[in-house]
């Protein structure tokens, strides 16, 4: 194997997230506008051939963790076509996809059939009406009926990722760590992070980890930090001392972890990240479109992860500068 991908911060990364589409069939409001997004034109996107190119050369750098997201991915046709080419490549040791659910049942079958085995599902309310006016979508019995239907596939790791946003979303945590505990699906709170499309974030917008913890301790009695098994790993996990299961925080604001941060990221026109909150970017698709060679393409990954930055900053709001692209357009 080539030399390991490591930063001038001494992190190594081992992580790939891939976008494979700006896309999205609802519109969550602390991610894009309702209306009026103008995506990327089709031939802006990389062809599946050519993220598994991509995928082929950063491999060998050490590259044992992929993660298929967007926009919505299930948006993109024929999803299973690019599973079936990543799952198998030799070091590939997880591959996973991030999803809002509205269109697994239809897919999560040929999903698995295609070597996938671990799914992230967007939920942030079991209630009908909350998840119109969060998505502005009526979908929810589409995504539950999505989720029964990976279960059914096969998919035995299903995590459920849940945006925290204060003042809102606070009577439907303890709903759906109920959903998650009967289900066994493990239920992920994220930290509203600066990312929408609209500038609506504010700190005081964000409810933070604690204030979630203490709110189930009230319902579920005491809840116990499970000492990390992977340092890297972003969640900070949690178990109910009554033995019911587990629960994990994603606690960017009040807990940033971008010392440990082993992550890059490929947006779905073919740039490349070295942070979620990155101002530069890298273009790799130029360099997929003129033939370039897997040594040429390691080149480019290696001089942009030689320059990422220590961190984000989002807790300096002298020194936090908010991407130009919001979630949706990264890949989250
Ligand atoms: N559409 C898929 C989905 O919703 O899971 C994949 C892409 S989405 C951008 C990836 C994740 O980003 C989602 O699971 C959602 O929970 C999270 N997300 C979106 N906007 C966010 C924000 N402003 N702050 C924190 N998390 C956010
Ligand atoms: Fe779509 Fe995911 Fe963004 Fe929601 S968070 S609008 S599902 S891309």
């Amino acid at each position: 194997m080539a030399r390991p991908l490591v930063d001038t911060f001494g992190r190594t990364h081992d992580n790939l997230r891939i976008s494979v589409t700006d896309r999205c069939n609802i519109r969550c409001f602390y991610c894009m506008p309702e209306d009026g997004v103008r995506f990327l034109p089709k031939p802006e996107i990389l062809t599946f051939e050519e993220i598994a190119r991509f995928a082929e050369a950063a491999i060998p750098l050490g590259i044992r963790k992929l993660r298929i997201t967007g926009g919505e991915p299930l948006v993109r046709r024929d999803l299973d076509r690019l599973i079936a080419k990543l799952a198998p490549l030799p070091g590939v040791e997880d591959l996973a996809l991030t999803t809002n659910g509205v269109l697994l049942a239809d897919q999560a079958e040929s999903l698995y059939a295609a070597g996938l085995r671990r799914l992230n599902v967007h939920l942030d309310t079991l209630d009908r009406e909350r998840f119109r006016s969060i998505t502005r979508r009526d979908d929810l019995p589409r995504v539950l009926s999505g989720i029964d239907a990976a279960q059914r596939a096969g998919f035995r790791s299903i995590k459920i990722n849940a945006v925290a946003v204060k003042d809102l979303v606070e009577p439907d945590i303890v709903p759906l760590v109920r959903y998650g505990l009967e289900r066994g699906i493990e239920i992920r709170f994220i930290e509203f992070m600066p990312l929408d499309a609209q500038g609506l974030w504010q700190r005081g917008r964000v409810l933070f980890a604690s204030e979630i913890v203490e709110l189930l301790e009230r319902e579920f009695g005491p809840l116990e930090e499970i000492p990390d098994a992977d340092p890297r790993a972003p969640a900070t996990e949690y178990r109910f001392l009554n033995g019911a299961g587990r629960v994990g925080f994603i606690s960017s604001v009040s807990r940033p972890f971008c010392l440990n941060c082993n992550r890059i990221r490929l947006t779905s026109d073919g740039k490349l990240r070295y942070c979620l909150f990155a101002i530069e970017e890298t273009d790799v698709k130029g360099l997929l479109r003129s033939g370039a060679s897997g040594s040429q393409i390691q080149e480019v990954i290696r001089a942009n992860v030689h320059a990422k930055w220590r961190g984000h900053e989002i807790n300096n709001t002298a020194q936090f500068v908010a991407p130009p692209r919001p979630m949706y357009s990264i890949g989250g």
